[in-house]
């Protein structure tokens, strides 16, 4: 029974969840077993496309996921072919935001989905934007793809303008996270407990652990899962418990 007054478990004040982008070996090696050992959940991102074209070798290559998927983690949908802005780089001749329409990402998206349907079995799961990015065009045809995710997902996490979400007003569809790459172990717990004083959803994102793009030291991730661990007033989940969570309170309270 969710109780009106917050959509948290009894006796929790806060909730946050750890996300994980692009499928890294660091995380698999890393964070997978450091979660497990404290029983903590956490959302990977993936983008199942296989090494040369997107129907070559893609089954075999993210079939390792299943196993973590099979272990309580959410395997969440990242697109299949990540595209960002053109912006980023210095070159028109790439495969980029600028140039697709809502449709070619909707398929995009979806063609993701049914690959990430056979390689778990789960059918539910949420989305994150490449490159927090949710637009397709530019200038006079730029428009967002909020709306289609919208379609087909509980939820979505993008990056925003601050790095927690209140439960009432947050959009679902595009929940703001805290970027953590570089941040020491304490400057992650001090988010976490200012997120707890307000009552709030703490979307932590990760990339590469001691390795890859954007990443963070082990230590400072051990160091946060440790603190997680003790609060047992924080509620650590995945996107998806979360948003589900959060969404069937709404409908309780009228709230879209
Ligand atoms: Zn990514």
């Amino acid at each position: 029974m969710v109780k009106v007054e917050s959509p948290f478990p009894e006796g929790c004040v806060s909730a946050v969840s750890l996300t994980f982008d692009d499928g890294l070996k660091s995380q698999l090696e890393i964070a997978v077993p450091m979660l497990n050992d404290r029983n903590l959940k956490a959302t990977f991102y993936l983008n199942p496309k296989g090494t040369k074209t997107e129907s070559d070798d893609w089954l075999q290559r993210w079939s390792i996921w299943k196993t973590v998927a099979e272990q309580g983690h959410e395997i969440g949908n990242h697109s299949l072919t990540h595209p960002c802005s053109r912006a980023l780089g210095e070159s028109l001749d790439v495969h980029c935001l600028e140039k697709m329409t809502l449709v070619d990402i909707e398929n995009d998206v979806l063609e993701a989905e049914r690959r990430l349907r056979l390689l778990t079995g789960v059918e539910e799961r949420t989305f994150a934007y490449p490159c927090y990015q949710d637009f397709v065009g530019f200038g006079p045809t730029r428009q967002s793809y909020v709306p289609v995710i919208a379609k087909h997902f509980v939820a979505a996490r993008g990056r925003g303008e601050y790095p927690d979400n209140h439960p009432l007003t947050c959009d679902l569809h595009y929940l703001w996270s805290l970027q953590a790459e570089y941040m020491r172990g304490s400057e992650m717990i001090g988010w976490v407990e200012w997120t707890a004083q307000r009552g709030r959803w703490l979307i932590f994102t990760f990339h590469g652990i001691d390795e890859g793009h954007l990443p963070i030291p082990q230590r400072a991730i051990r160091e946060l899962c440790d603190f997680l661990v003790k609060r047992r007033d924080i509620w650590v989940d995945t996107v998806l418990e979360v948003a589900k969570r959060i969404a069937n309170w709404r409908k309780d309270i009228g709230v879209q």
